[in-house]
């Protein structure tokens, strides 16, 4: 036997009991003629102590840092305890140890504050792994896990597994393609999400789905993604968009209770995404905090608003505003006495690449009542009032306003807010608010292309009442500059996505599932039969056999498991995660294949 217990088990209730453990040694201390061994493994760390008769045999076989170690001895009270650790109560008198493996010095310290930077770290990740940083990731992740699954059996969906080896399935990325050494010239695509699989289980019959499953997106990396994730996949049969937020509202609470031990009783605010768009700037905002955007400009036709307030700022002769597409504020709470210095530093960071403003206009709303602006050459304190009192803004705060092009301008407002709330301690890691974005935009502009693109993917449905917009008219785009004029664009989709804290944590849809319906919404985005029948004849094709009414949702895994564990990075979430260039620097992949492979793939490589 190799061990009797763990090095996280041993309390004063085993003293003078005999043991034997084996792990990882972590530290060596010699004191005179006493050597002290702190041995880990998975469960946590014991002290061992190797008396004066084991010196002769430690000489002439030194055990070292990592090394892999099994000993036999005593538990005893320890003199020294150690209230940080859980056995630090005990030691091990150690009468004779064994040394099962050696190992080289590693390339950085196994500890919490490791020396090793992050591209060592990725380097040598079994190394990493062992630390207890790394570790506790990865128990919260399979926490998450076993509870999901633990809610989602209870509930009576079933684990289905689906193929990896697929045809494309567009979620709106490229796909990572596989050749096929059997069918010369042919490819596989990995599966985006397993989403087509998901609903012909439906037209089978297996009305709750689920998978906790692989995902490949060749992306462009931004930061924090992964070309490979894992999703936790559904999908239900009768349902409507109803029953599917209140099933997986229950799975998010289920797994807050579970993994955190939060009581999520708050109601699960909704919003629209017109809504959201409107007071946020984006489709997933942050609502642990306020300073909502006020809209100082009318919008362009999609965002739709009952608090636009066009008029403050007209008639000034002030052309960064005059010119502008779009102005928008924010009342940023308690800062009105930012110094020069600070507006300063806050006007070159919207001017930064990432954010990509040409400038930063404030107003302060001093404590005295009294307004003072980088504008006050156009608007007089009654102006520079209204517009603070129309932003929400207290005597007090600082109200901060950005003026340019639609998206731009909405984007960089929505990063400022988040800036500015991470500033001021906001945006708490143990403070969780969850949110419903609801009826997305059905299509989305193709600029490009000019044409449309399914928002979500296109087997989303239409809103009902708007399906005959969809079909009665022609989805071409005659004027590329008035596209939201287009019917297209006013569409919304049976489409939600659960964000928690800012961050989209789940999306889905209620599904088309007739095939006429299915074959519209594809000539919409512009494939004509043919393309249809070679893309998608199998799904088409089903969906003659009864397909049932469904509808479902897919969890990105990584970023939840992430923000429970107060992470922004997923990839301190994954075990062997890719760096930023997709590449996995331990394997060394992706690398070249020989020549014997090609020739199988009968593929010519295209090298110089
Ligand atoms: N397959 C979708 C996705 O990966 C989710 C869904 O519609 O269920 O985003």
């Amino acid at each position: 036997m190799y061990r009797t217990n763990t090095c996280g088990e041993l309390r004063m209730t085993d003293v003078s009991k005999e043991v034997t453990l084996a792990g990882w040694v972590q530290t060596i201390r010699k004191f005179g003629a006493i050597t002290f061994v702190d041995l880990r493994d998975r469960y946590g760390i014991t002290q061992l102590l190797f008396g004066e008769q084991l010196n002769k045999e430690l000489e002439e076989n030194p055990p070292g840092r990592e090394f892999v170690l099994q000993v036999t001895g005593v538990v005893s009270e320890r003199s020294n305890k150690n209230p940080n650790l859980s056995t630090g109560d005990i030691e091990i008198n150690v009468h004779s140890f064994k040394i099962l493996n050696k190992s080289a010095v590693p390339p950085f310290t196994i500890q919490d504050d490791t020396d090793g930077g992050d591209d060592l770290r990725m380097k040598y990740r079994f190394l990493d792994l062992r630390r207890n940083a790394v570790k506790k990731n990865m128990e919260l992740r399979y926490a998450v896990n076993r509870a999901a699954r633990n809610y989602l059996h209870q509930h009576g969906f079933m684990d289905i597994e689906t193929p990896f080896l697929i045809k494309s399935t567009p979620e709106g990325a490229r796909d990572f393609v596989v050749p096929s050494r059997m069918n010369p010239g042919q490819f596989y695509a990995l599966p985006q999400s397993p989403q087509t699989f998901k609903q012909l289980l439906m037209v089978s019959g297996y009305d709750r789905y689920y998978q906790v499953v692989k995902c490949f997106r060749d992306e462009d990396l931004r930061a924090d993604r992964q070309p490979e994730f894992t999703q936790i996949d559904c999908e239900m049969s009768f349902v409507e968009q109803e029953d599917i937020i209140d099933m997986f509202e229950g799975m998010v609470k289920h797994i807050f209770k579970e993994v955190k031990g939060i009581d999520y009783t708050a109601k699960v605010e909704r919003m629209t995404w017109e809504e959201a768009m409107w007071n946020y700037g984006n489709d997933k905002p942050d609502i642990r905090f306020g300073m909502q955007l006020l809209n100082l400009k009318k919008p362009s036709s999609v965002y739709t608003s009952k608090k636009d307030q066009p008029g403050l700022i007209n008639g000034a002769g002030f052309k960064v505003f005059d010119d502008a597409e779009t102005v928008l504020a924010i009342a940023v709470p308690g800062c009105s006495e930012y110094s020069r210095k600070q507006t300063d530093e806050l006007t070159e960071w919207v001017k930064r690449p990432q954010i990509g403003m040409k400038g930063l206009v404030f107003i302060k709303c001093n404590a005295d009542g009294s307004y003072k602006s980088s504008a006050d050459k156009f608007y007089n304190e009654e102006k520079l009032k209204a517009i603070a009192i129309a932003a929400n803004a207290k005597a007090g705060d600082l109200l901060l306003v950005l003026a340019g092009v639609e998206e731009r301008t909405r984007k960089a407002i929505s990063e400022l807010r988040l800036e500015m709330a991470e500033r001021l301690g906001l945006r708490k890691a143990n403070e969780f608010k969850l949110l419903w974005v609801l009826d997305f935009p059905l299509f989305e502009y193709d600029e490009e292309g000019n044409r449309w693109v399914a928002r979500h993917h296109p087997f989303t449905s239409p809103k009902p009442e708007q399906i005959a917009t969809m079909i009665n008219n022609n989805p071409v785009i005659d004027n590329a500059a008035d596209y939201l004029k287009h019917p297209y664009a006013n569409i919304k989709a049976n489409a939600y996505d659960i964000v928690l804290n800012g961050n989209e944590i789940g999306g889905g849809s209620i599904r088309i599932y007739q095939r006429e319906l299915q074959e519209r919404m594809f000539a919409a985005l512009g494939m004509d039969k043919e393309e249809q029948q070679h893309k998608f004849g199998f799904l088409l094709g089903a969906f003659e056999y009864g397909a049932p009414p469904h509808g479902g949702i897919a969890f990105g895994f990584d970023r939840l498991c992430a923000i429970l564990g107060g992470s922004e990075s997923i990839r301190d979430f994954i075990a062997f995660p890719k760096n930023n260039a997709g590449r996995d620097v331990m394997l060394d992949a992706p690398s070249s294949i020989d020549k014997k492979q090609w020739e199988e793939l009968q593929i010519k490589p295209n090298l110089k």
